[in-house]
């Protein structure tokens, strides 16, 4: 049976051990001890993935940018590239809001419970509102102007800013393809070094992903049902048709939009291609972080579905910044669930306005866990719904970030399947079986 097989195998299994772990330690009150003793290997985990993410962006960018013949290709490829970013997330939106609409998930909260959930997260939506506050009293131009960094080294410090080593590693890249040949040679040969030490040091740390795994998901169930497991039902109860709704959407986008790009515009079986991202869909469903699964997405584009280097390196550390569907398509569910439970009417404009902040809002979103809620609470002060309406929503929304997660990062690897297909530069060899580790 091929390597991969049998590490998501193994990934998927030790999160079904981690789920039945925290079911238990949470009812029979481990919290304690799962904190001192199961939490600390699943936050190693996620730390080793979220360490590389920052020179693995820049290292595979710069290199991948100046692995290009010239600038024509850059635009070329970068402007296909943001075109079905951009398309996807949009219809991901659409899905959204149209089941949003149609199964009217705020109608089933009866009012006792509003009331309830509003008192129990009254602290943690001021948190988030705070956070929310920098952010709306920006300029129109002001996110075009957070993305140029005053300073390198600063912006590489911080995982939240990622799309400023974005914007650093564009910027090294182009200048690299317009230095003189023998100029560019020792910086280039620097990062493409750096890029396949960290390619290996992502590789020893998903030989622990199972381990990891399992820490991540027994610490978040025991957190979540720990607190106060005789509420679990009820909660489910009121939020369960919202949850539906959500990740009925998200199934939606993977298994409908994102396998009719990939059957229509790749030559890549679908067998293949779900066997080949499960790896990265369980370590964004363990982690809820696109940025420390970026590390997991470009060794599995290139080890198990066959997406040449130039793409992927490219491709996927733009979208795991700028391109989250899940993300989006949650906003914009949650958006108008919000309003339904509060009762407040939304018409067409209203929507409309919904998808356009929606869409910037999702690329805005840092690629870490929770940041969609953050960027959501700009959206209801946007469009005039109380922002103390994700009251409502927070008791769920950490199992909502981690399938939201596992759909941005699907969404990624797509766009980069089908623009190697574009490129030719699919081996399709390696997603039939040929693969190596
Ligand atoms: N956790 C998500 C991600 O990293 C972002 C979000 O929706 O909160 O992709």
């Amino acid at each position: 049976m091929p390597w991969y097989r049998r590490s998501h195998w193994r990934i998927l299994i030790a999160l079904g051990f981690g789920l039945c772990y925290g079911v238990v330690a949470a009812y029979a009150g481990w919290q304690d001890f799962t904190a001192a003793w199961i939490a600390p290997f699943g936050t190693i985990f996620f730390r080793l993935l979220l360490l590389v993410a920052v020179p693995l962006v820049l290292a595979s960018l710069v290199s991948g940018i100046a692995s290009l013949s010239d600038l024509n290709e850059l635009s070329r490829i970068g402007g296909k590239t943001i075109a079905i970013y951009l398309a996807t997330t949009l219809v991901a939106l659409l899905i959204g809001l149209t089941l949003v609409n149609v199964l009217n998930p705020g109608s089933y909260v009866p009012g006792s419970v509003r009331l309830g959930l509003q008192q129990t997260y009254a602290s943690d939506v001021t948190e988030r509102e705070q956070l929310a506050v920098e952010a709306t009293e920006r300029g129109p131009l002001q996110p075009l102007v957070d993305m140029v960094p005053e300073n390198m080294f600063f912006a590489a410090s911080d995982n939240r800013r990622m799309l400023n080593v974005v914007f650093i590693a564009l910027l090294l890249g182009v200048a690299l393809i317009l230095v003189p040949n023998a100029k560019a040679a020792p910086l280039l040969a620097l990062f493409e070094s750096l890029d396949a030490v960290i390619i290996k040091i992502v590789e020893l740390v998903i030989l622990a992903a199972p381990i990891g795994v399992f820490g991540l998901i027994a610490d978040t169930v025991t957190r979540v049902a720990g607190d106060s497991p005789a509420d679990v039902p009820q909660l489910l109860g009121a939020l369960g048709f919202y949850s539906l709704t959500v990740l009925v959407g998200l199934a939606i986008q993977i298994f409908f939009t994102y396998a009719l790009l990939v059957r229509l515009l790749t030559p890549l079986r679908l067998r293949s291609f779900f066997a080949g991202v499960a790896q990265a869909q369980l370590v964004a469903f363990s982690t809820s972080s696109s940025a420390a699964t970026l590390p997991v997405s470009m060794k599995s584009a290139k080890n198990h579905l066959g997406i040449s280097d130039e793409v992927s390196s490219f491709v996927l550390p733009l979208g795991a910044t700028i391109n989250m569907d899940g993300t989006g398509l949650y906003q914009a569910i949650a958006a108008v669930f919000i309003a339904q439970t509060l009762g407040i009417p939304l018409d067409l404009f209203d929507q409309l306005t919904i998808v356009l902040l929606a869409l910037l809002a999702s690329i805005g979103t840092a690629a870490v866990p929770s940041a969609g809620v953050v960027m959501l609470v700009v959206i209801l002060e946007t469009i005039g719904i109380p922002a103390t309406g994700i009251a409502l929503i927070l008791g769920v929304d950490r199992f909502l970030d981690m399938s939201r997660t596992a759909a941005n990062v699907t969404g990624d690897i797509t766009v980069a399947a089908v623009v190697a297909a574009m490129e030719g530069q699919l081996d399709t060899a390696v997603a039939s079986g040929g693969e190596q580790a």
